[in-house]
């Protein structure tokens, strides 16, 4: 048997050099939608774009191996890929899903619920008979999403995992905020690893699509043929472009969390920063697990701002190196305020059960200096700090 090739082999040159027609070194992109059979009742490998394409295919195994999967599917987006996994489950079956998820997952599951497809049941995972009484209810599937969206809470994946299989539960990790780079959640016990492939796994802020590994083959197959019937499988051109992100995968990453380590650090230490939340501090409640169970901190972090939304519209107009953008896991680094951007679509008990203030901001940190990005928010905040001392001022 070949030895398993380290991650970084496999992200900097899977496919690279396997071109059978020309001996391209760079995979080429297959646009064709269509294959010729190879006779009368013979087709070939590949019949119709839509099931599958070589393209797709050569990122799907990518993605299968960066995170020690059996199998992969690659979705037209990152909602596609949590919709894909839902879809398996039938209105008698019940998901626990994290109370403070990416917006767009809890309106989706919550829609989804109210339409009668699926039962679903939001708990804070890290509250142990929260959770505990959820499991009692013998869910179908939990989804874990760490760190989470906005707030970077910690949950341990590997003790969710042997809870909810002995409830006998599927489980799922969305891994869109490290990547496989930094946290493998199929090796802690997870059956599903979902991914908006649209953030780290490209890279570049110019493709949507996701994407949903499994540790067992059949499990791909069945979720494979399912795409295939729905049709939401990923374009041939968002897999070209997320395997040429993919090949600089950890290189970024690496650096981009050396910045959010620096700017976590500075921002602490800030009078105008009421609480910082980033793993990589040690000061952060989910630290430890962190520490245990991923391979880096990654690049993403928040803060709350110590002011009133007129100091939070003064920061986030105020920054130039920075921009105010949602998405995260680009090169570039954007800000965005979850109440009224990523998260505006989760009404305002939700957002306040998640703890999700007004005054929360999320930072995606890119490949920019260091220093322009730290003088970036310090100039912002100085700004914030004026327009909060005016707006005070004028409420005395
Ligand atoms: N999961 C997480 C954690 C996300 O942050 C996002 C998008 O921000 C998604 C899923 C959805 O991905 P997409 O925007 O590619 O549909």
């Amino acid at each position: 048997m070949t030895k398993r090739r380290n991650p970084r082999t496999i992200a900097a040159a899977n496919g690279v050099a396997s071109d059978i027609a020309f001996g391209a070194v760079t995979p080429p992109i297959n646009l064709s939608t269509t294959y010729t059979f190879a006779g009368f009742g013979q087709p070939r490998t590949h019949d119709y774009a839509r099931t599958a394409n070589p393209t797709r295919t050569l990122l799907a195994e990518t993605i299968a191996a960066l995170e020690e999967g059996e199998g992969a599917v690659v979705t037209s987006s990152g909602m596609a890929a949590v919709d894909l996994l839902i879809s398996q489950f039938t209105s008698r079956d019940l998901i626990v899903a994290p109370h403070d998820c990416y917006g767009g997952t809890h309106r989706l599951l919550s829609t989804r619920r109210d339409r009668g497809h699926v039962d679903v049941l939001f708990v804070d995972q890290a509250d142990d008979e929260a959770l505990e009484a959820a499991l009692r209810k013998s869910p179908a599937l939990v989804l874990i999403e760490t760190p989470s969206n906005p707030l970077m809470r910690v949950v341990d994946i590997r003790a969710i995992a042997t809870r909810a299989r002995q409830a006998g539960a599927k489980v799922a990790v969305d891994n869109t905020f490290l990547s496989p780079a930094l946290q493998r959640p199929l090796k802690l016990g997870a059956h599903y690893v979902l991914h908006s492939t649209t953030k780290y796994l490209n890279g570049h802020s110019d493709v949507i699509a996701g994407a949903v590994v499994t540790a067992d083959k059949a499990d791909a197959e069945s979720l494979a043929a399912w795409a295939n019937m729905v049709g939401t499988t990923g374009s041939a051109f968002d897999c070209y472009m997320t395997l040429r992100g993919i090949r600089t995968l950890f290189p970024r990453i690496a650096e981009q969390q050396r910045n959010a380590l620096a700017i976590a650090t500075h921002l602490a230490r800030h009078p105008q920063v009421a609480r910082v939340h980033y793993p990589g501090l040690p000061s952060h409640p989910g630290h430890e697990i962190a520490k245990a169970q991923q391979t880096g901190f990654g690049a993403m972090l928040s803060f709350e701002i110590d002011g009133d939304l007129e100091a939070v519209r003064a920061f986030v107009e105020g920054v130039r190196v920075f921009t105010l953008a949602e998405s995260l896991g680009g090169v570039e680094s954007l800000v965005a305020h979850p109440t009224t951007m990523t998260h505006a679509s989760m009404d305002p008990e939700a957002r306040a059960a998640a703890g999700i203030t007004d005054g929360l901001l999320r930072l995606s940190v890119g490949l920019e200096a260091e220093e322009d990005l730290i003088a970036d928010l310090d100039q912002a905040l100085a700004l914030a700090a004026r327009a909060d001392d005016a707006s005070r001022k004028r409420t005395a």
